[in-house]
């Protein structure tokens, strides 16, 4: 232990455990991820020390010369990573980055159509409880009983609301998004169109989904999903557009930047740049797909969410074994397999209890998860749901989790 760690043994001992948690779980959370020692060094760098209201170029303190080089390059990689004419990398959260980008391009109680939250969307697409539904005249498409975006439907009621803008993006649908699709919608009612691409970000990077930005009047994302860097919001516009969204963000709602994550995202966004990128984009869609053969062979009686995944993630239906989504993330926590209940599209047991299980591969594919583990991890869910009533199967299936995480650690990954 280092003297800080001992100056303060109740955070570092959370801390210490945390970490031991990490290695010892398999992460299927699909919206979280394993950033390299590269992202977390500059992260918890010295940067933090530092206030830098304003853009590069144009600060409102004293001695902001290295923080322009690190707020610079990461502006400078994610526009040659995603091919954008402009972008904003301050933004401190993915609902930061929509919030910015509302307020850039709309008035209070303009219309909006984006994608319902039951039906895989995120809060921060108006709904009710979020700040967007409160300020903005949210409507939403859903998807159809095959769990898939219609888009002559979404064509009908953008005719019908006139939205001013149209959303897409979701934080749990398995399928590609056809994005010139969303652009002759919002072409025909004559909307602006922005993506929160924050779920599919990495896969957009690595080449494996299609890219939003050229069909997209704005683009938002979170960095810390399959991007795989540190926790943040990042905006990706067309030029005409930047300057409201960069005075909307700060002084909008921002007041100084978290600098030390800017440099981090710089880093992270540099790693996604590599050829590598690429391939590991590419396993953690093979590994999805594996996983979702998993969690249906056999005797599984498990349902997937449009039949399976295109992407990162899967919904899974857990009512023909007569549980709720929380009880079947309950149970895999018990064997050491991290998930979230999630709402179904179809949903019959309400927002907290849930009838499905949201899953996802960036994680796992970050420590080296193969098709073949994936496949397993998928087997050992559907034992664990089975066998919930017997302890000998669930210690069996903790025994067979605890072999995968030991052969795949997560310092090798880390450190590499
Ligand atoms: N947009 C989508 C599609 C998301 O899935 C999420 C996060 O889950 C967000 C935005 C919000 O990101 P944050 O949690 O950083 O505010």
């Amino acid at each position: 232990t280092n003297s800080y760690e001992e100056a303060d043994p109740e955070v570092w001992q959370a801390i210490h455990q945390e970490e031991d948690r990490q290695q010892h779980n398999i992460e299927l959370i699909a919206s979280e991820n394993i950033v390299s020692a590269g992202v977390r060094a500059a992260q918890g760098s010295v940067l933090t020390n530092k206030y830098s209201e304003g853009y590069p170029g144009h600060r409102y303190y004293g001695g902001n010369q290295y923080i322009d080089i690190t707020e610079q390059l990461a502006i400078d990689r994610a526009k040659e990573l995603f091919g954008a004419e402009a972008a904003n990398v301050q933004p401190h959260s993915g609902s930061q980055a929509n919030m910015a980008v509302y307020r850039a391009l709309l008035d209070d109680g303009d219309t909006v159509l984006a994608m319902d939250l039951a039906a895989g969307g995120h809060l921060s697409h108006g709904a009710k409880i979020s700040f967007s539904g409160q300020e903005y005249n949210f409507f939403h498409y859903g998807v159809d009983a095959n769990g898939r975006l219609d888009y002559d439907a979404i064509m009908t009621q953008a005719k019908e609301v006139q939205p001013k803008l149209i959303v897409a993006g979701a934080s749990a649908y398995s399928r590609i998004i056809d994005f010139a699709k969303f652009r002759e919608i919002a072409d025909a009612v004559g909307a602006m169109l922005m993506v929160d691409m924050a779920h599919i970000a990495g896969l957009v990077a690595g080449g494996v989904h299609p890219n939003p930005v050229p069909y997209a009047d704005v683009v938002t994302t979170t960095t810390h999903k399959t991007l795989r860097g540190p926790r943040g919001g990042l905006i990706l516009s067309k030029e005409k557009y930047i300057k409201a969204i960069n005075s909307a963000l700060f002084p909008g709602i921002q007041g100084g930047p978290l600098d030390h994550v800017i440099a981090a995202k710089a880093v992270a966004l540099g790693e996604a740049l590599r050829p590598e990128f690429k391939d590991y984009a590419q396993q953690i869609v093979r590994n999805m797909q594996a996983m979702d053969r998993g969690l249906t062979d056999g005797d599984s009686q498990l349902k997937l969410v449009s039949g399976g995944s295109d992407n990162h993630l899967v919904l899974v239906d857990v009512r023909p074994y007569g549980v709720t989504g929380r009880d079947v993330q309950n149970l895999l926590d018990s064997v050491m397999i991290t998930t979230n209940s999630n709402q179904l599209p179809d949903e019959t047991n309400g927002p907290f209890k849930t009838s499905g299980i949201r899953l996802g591969t960036a994680a796992v594919t970050t420590r080296g998860f193969d098709e073949d583990d994936c496949y397993k991890v998928g087997q050992l869910i559907v034992r664990a749901i089975a066998g919930r009533e017997d302890g000998d199967a669930l210690a069996a299936v903790a025994k067979e989790v605890r072999a995968l995480t030991d052969a795949h650690p997560v310092d090798a990954t880390i450190n590499a």
